[in-house]
Parts: structure tokens; C-alpha cells; sequence
């Protein structure tokens, strides 16, 4: 028996909407290839490049040097990747820079920049952009987009493996540091890691309208600083088509639960914890600063507002002003 042309392309269709079926099917999260696609890299040469960059990224940002945050932001990430289609192990590591970033590379390394637990009230908030890193990670955009790159520029595509990252500064933080050939992902990668992103983020329990609040949360803070979301996190399209799409998306394919998790008493202690060493920091560097108003001690004039009034001594404080030059 011969199947004919047209027989085989409609199996072959048939079998690409079962495909598409089941990627829009949470429930089937982790029995699908979500991965699959033209990829020139095996998955073990996969990890292997990302564990490289990663190891470059440590050496040239500022890491957050505080177990209890980093072991808070890895659990969470874990609870995700067992609630997402990734088949490979992922680390999850915080970046001390107040830009607002999350970034994946290739073969499991999530960087966290410390912005976006600064920026996400919620600990379902936080979740949903790294459920949204996850899911590039799971679909393997990074070595599919590089293959594709490859075709278009064979000679530099590879001197970016091989030979280590080039050296950008610093002060443009560490998603600098990473060829923009990996994170600036093509329109259909982004729209595919919102996609799978928003079902992890369900399937771990978490409410997925947590992903509209902080695209809400992150066009307004663009507006009001520009700037302050890191250019590779601003890459991934903001704009209101794409917080339709998310809520058209969760009410067509995410069956509704009857609980959520918003936020965790564990995220609020992390979070203020966060805040409250970044006022230590501002108040140290406040204090350094030699134009600030000084107090000086000239016998016989009242306590400063605000000071205890203290009149054991002649030496009583008064302010000195002088004007602000910032
Ligand atoms: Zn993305």
C-alpha cells in the first residue's frame, strides 16, 4: 500500500494541531517536547555553553551576597521548573543591580536582578517572569535562534561560543554581558515563553493574573523612569496587545481553580529584607555625601528640630544649612 503526498502532508498537519493541542493543554505539562525544532546543538553542548556564560556573568556583575535571598528566589525557581516542560537541572542566582531584569541562559542559569523583587509586589508576580525565563529555557530558544543566526552569519555566531563573551562594561549590567544574538528573541519566541510562562506559573499554583500586574507594573514604570527596566528585559515587547493576549490566553485555556497563591509571608520577609538593605545603602551614601545640611555645635542656641533637647551643656547643636548642588 502507498500512502499518496497528500495523505502523509494531512497525517503530517493532523499531527502538528495535536502538537499545538497539547501545548495549550496545562495538564499535559511535561510530556510534550515543547523543545523541539531545528537545533544544530546537542542538549549537553547546550548546558555546557550556558555554564560557560554563566560562569562569565558571575565574574562581571555585582552578585547578591545574601544566602537567605538567594535560597528564597531558588526554591521558588525550582517549584517552577517542577511545574514546567524543562528537561534539564537550573540554578537560579540573584544579580545585585536595581534595574529591573530577569534573564535565562541557555541550558537552565536564570539571573535574577535584585529590580524585580524591588519592582514585584507579590511573590506571583515575581514567579511570572521567571516562569516566562523557564520557558525559554524549555523551548530551547536560545540555541534554536542561534542556529538560525548561524545560518546567516557563520563567522561570528560560533566565536561567541567558543571563544568566551566579549567584555563589555559593567555599569551597563550583566544582560549587557550576553550576546544580544540570545536574548533578543524573535516576536514568536517571546509571544511562545508568555505562553508557556503563563501555564507554568498556573500549574505551580500561583494566579496567573499575577503576569498581567506586573506587565502593568513594569509599562508604568518605564513611563515614569525610563530606563530603569534593563534594555535585553525591554526587548520582549510591552505593550497592551500583549497584556490582551495573556488575559485572552488565561481565560481560554486555563481552567479556573478555586485557590491561587498571590504572595507568600516568605516573599514579604525577602522583600523587605531587600528594601530595607538598599535604605541602609542610600542612607550610607546620603551620609558620604559632602553636600548634605551638617550639624554643628555653637554654644547657646537651642536644640535643632528634631534633636533631644539636651541642656546639660553649652554645646548645643544647631543646622548649619547650606543649599543642596545635585
Ligand atoms: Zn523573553
Amino acid at each position: 500500500m502507498r500512502i499518496g503526498w497528500a495523505c502523509l502532508l494531512s497525517i503530517l498537519s493532523l499531527s502538528m494541531v495535536f502538537a499545538d493541542d497539547k501545548k495549550s493543554d496545562p495538564s499535559q505539562i511535561g510530556d510534550r517536547d515543547v523543545g523541539k525544532g531545528l537545533n544544530c546543538y546537542s542538549i549537553d553542548k547546550e548546558i555546557a555553553m550556558g555554564k560557560q556564560m554563566a560562569a562569565e556573568v558571575q565574574r562581571q556583575a555585582k552578585m547578591l551576597d545574601d544566602p537567605i535571598i538567594g535560597e528564597y528566589v531558588n526554591r521558588v525557581g525550582q517549584n517552577l521548573v517542577r511545574n514546567s516542560d524543562a528537561k534539564v537541572p537550573f540554578t537560579f542566582q540573584v544579580i545585585d543591580d536595581d534595574t529591573l531584569n530577569a534573564f535565562a541562559l541557555p541550558g537552565g542559569f536564570i539571573f535574577v536582578h535584585t529590580g524585580l523583587i524591588h519592582t514585584a509586589e507579590t511573590e506571583a508576580e515575581m514567579a511570572s517572569a521567571m516562569a516566562h525565563e523557564i520557558a525559554h529555557v524549555a523551548a530551547r530558544h536560545m540555541t534554536r535562534q542561534a542556529c538560525r543566526a548561524q545560518i546567516a552569519n557563520i563567522a561570528t555566531i560560533p566565536l561567541i561560543f567558543l571563544g568566551g563573551l566579549p567584555g563589555y562594561a559593567i555599569r551597563q549590567g550583566a544582560g549587557a554581558a550576553i550576546p544580544m544574538t540570545f536574548l533578543s528573541f524573535s516576536r514568536g519566541f517571546e509571544a511562545e515563553a508568555d505562553y508557556l510562562g503563563l501555564q507554568y506559573l498556573y500549574a505551580a499554583g500561583y494566579d496567573p493574573n499575577a503576569a498581567i500586574d506586573m506587565f502593568e507594573k513594569m509599562m508604568s514604570l518605564e513611563k515614569r523612569k525610563p530606563g530603569s527596566i534593563a534594555k535585553v528585559f525591554s526587548t520582549h515587547p510591552l505593550n497592551e496587545d500583549r497584556l490582551r493576549k495573556t488575559q485572552a490566553e488565561i481565560e481560554k485555556i486555563l481552567p479556573q481553580k478555586a485557590e491561587y497563591i498571590v504572595n507568600t509571608s516568605d516573599y514579604m520577609e525577602v522583600r523587605g529584607r531587600l528594601l530595607a538593605m538598599e535604605n541602609r545603602r542610600k542612607m550610607r551614601s546620603t551620609e558620604k555625601d559632602s553636600n548634605r545640611p551638617v550639624l554643628r555645635h555653637t554654644p547657646g542656641s537651642g536644640p535643632a528640630p528634631g534633636e533631644p533637647g539636651e541642656d546639660a551643656s553649652d554645646d548645643r547643636p544647631t543646622i548649619k544649612r547650606r543649599d543642596l548642588i545635585e
